[in-house]
């Protein structure tokens, strides 16, 4: 799950890591007011949507010309005029896609006087099962290409969880940022903090860009992005409570409600299994029939009717969907209630486009005599290849 940058501060700052003031906003009045708050002269507008690159984003309904989603201020008349214009419209960044993401929320923060810009983030690196400290003098708005042409101005700091944060790790991060002096031990201080903070609340990625250098000679977070592990979310009631519904995927959201795990891709084939690992492989044999799938769906060990149909009207939500694969294995399900599900369910939502049904388990041959009686055009297939084959071919002939 992520949160907004001003959230994500509000976090942080409980754990001791500097911050500007600021004020989230709903509309201009509360912009002016947070604005009027704070000390000036110089204010900074910054649009609250899910995603980055913000400050070089455009907005879709205001020219070329325009300013992007993070606007310096110098009166609370200028913040007012800022909060007008981004406020409802929809802001396209490198991150949002061409649909762009509609600003319903603003934060109004201090601007700060800045030296230089750096970069640190953390997030649970699969590979050494450990928690990487990345960091960068070449912080800003172009780390991506810093990454890209030159790699070696960043440096990774492993932390291993059963040794925990230690000073030396402090001294790399430091060290990595090239920061000596009171910068050097503030730099220290503050990669113990955010380290605490990531393990408290179970994150899965915390990224600060940019950590600034305030020319006061003081390391603050001007920017913050901060995601956490859904399974652990049960763990966090406060910080469940700062999810934003709607900066979400509709459809994900509507799975999240029936307890499936759903995720849209960009393919014609919508797919229905049981099991996280079958819906990989479901997928791969979708593509090596040369196809594409149009989404990731696990219905889970315990696929109910109510689920089934729940699956059924996600997929078909997808205007790219021009056929379906269900591969189920019945295992605790047994196969026969499985079919009545798909059935009741494809009849429910009066399924238009092909539908192939591999099943597999206990009461299989059930199962295939339910699909075989329903009356309904369904495809069946003996086996994974064979399902995927049927469906390609039968999405290819629509097509
Ligand atoms: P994004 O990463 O989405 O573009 P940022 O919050 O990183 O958004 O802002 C982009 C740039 O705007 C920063 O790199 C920084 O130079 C400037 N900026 C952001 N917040 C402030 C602030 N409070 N004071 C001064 N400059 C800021
Ligand atoms: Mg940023």
């Amino acid at each position: 799950m992520n949160i907004h940058e001003y959230q994500g501060k509000e976090l942080l700052a409980k754990y001791g890591v500097g911050v500007p003031a600021g004020f989230a906003a709903l509309s201009v009045e509360e912009a002016i007011e947070g604005a009027k708050k704070l000390p000036g002269p110089l204010y900074v507008v910054k649009a609250q949507i899910h995603a980055g690159g913000r400050g070089k984003g455009k907005f879709k309904e205001l020219g070329q010309d325009a300013k992007g989603g993070v606007r310096l201020s110098k009166s609370i008349e200028e913040v007012e005029a800022n909060a007008k214009e981004m406020l409802g419209n929809t802001l396209v960044t490198i991150q949002t896609g061409d649909a762009g993401k509609q600003v319903n929320r603003l934060y109004v923060t201090d601007g700060v006087d800045i030296e230089q810009e750096y970069y640190l983030s953390m997030l649970v690196d699969r590979k050494t099962g450990r928690v990487a400290m990345i960091v960068s003098t070449e912080g800003g708005m172009d780390i991506e290409e810093v990454a890209h042409s030159t790699p070696e101005k960043i440096h990774t700091i492993t932390i291993d969880p059963a040794e925990g944060f230690q000073p030396h790790h402090g001294r790399a991060v430091a060290f990595g940022l090239n920061l000596t002096g009171e910068l050097n031990k503030q730099a220290q201080t503050l990669a113990k903090q955010l380290y605490t903070a990531f393990i408290d609340l179970d994150c899965d990625m915390v990224e600060i860009n940019p950590l600034v250098e305030t020319k006061d000679g003081n390391l603050l977070v001007l920017d913050t992005k901060m995601s956490f592990d859904s399974n652990a979310l049960y763990r966090h009631p406060d910080v469940l409570a700062l999810r934003d519904e709607t900066e979400e995927d509709p459809a994900e959201l509507e799975a999240s409600k029936y307890d499936l795990a759903y995720i849209k891709l960009d393919g014609d084939i919508g797919c229905m299994v049981n099991g996280a690992g079958l819906a990989m492989a479901t997928m791969d044999i979708i593509k090596l029939n040369g196809s594409f799938p149009a989404n990731f769906l696990d219905v889970g060990g315990g696929a109910s009717k109510e689920k089934v149909t729940a699956a059924f009207k996600i997929i078909l939500s997808d205007p790219n969907v021009k056929g379906i694969l269900v591969n189920i294995f019945g295992g605790i399900m047994k196969c026969d209630i499985i079919a009545d599900g798909i059935v009741a369910a494809a009849k429910d939502v009066n399924l238009s486009v092909p539908l192939v049904v591999r099943l597999e388990g206990t009461n299989v041959e059930q199962g295939k005599e339910i699909l075989a009686n329903s009356g309904l055009a369904i495809v069946p297939a003996n086996d994974l290849g064979d399902a995927a084959r049927k469906i390609v071919a039968e999405v290819k002939a629509v097509a």
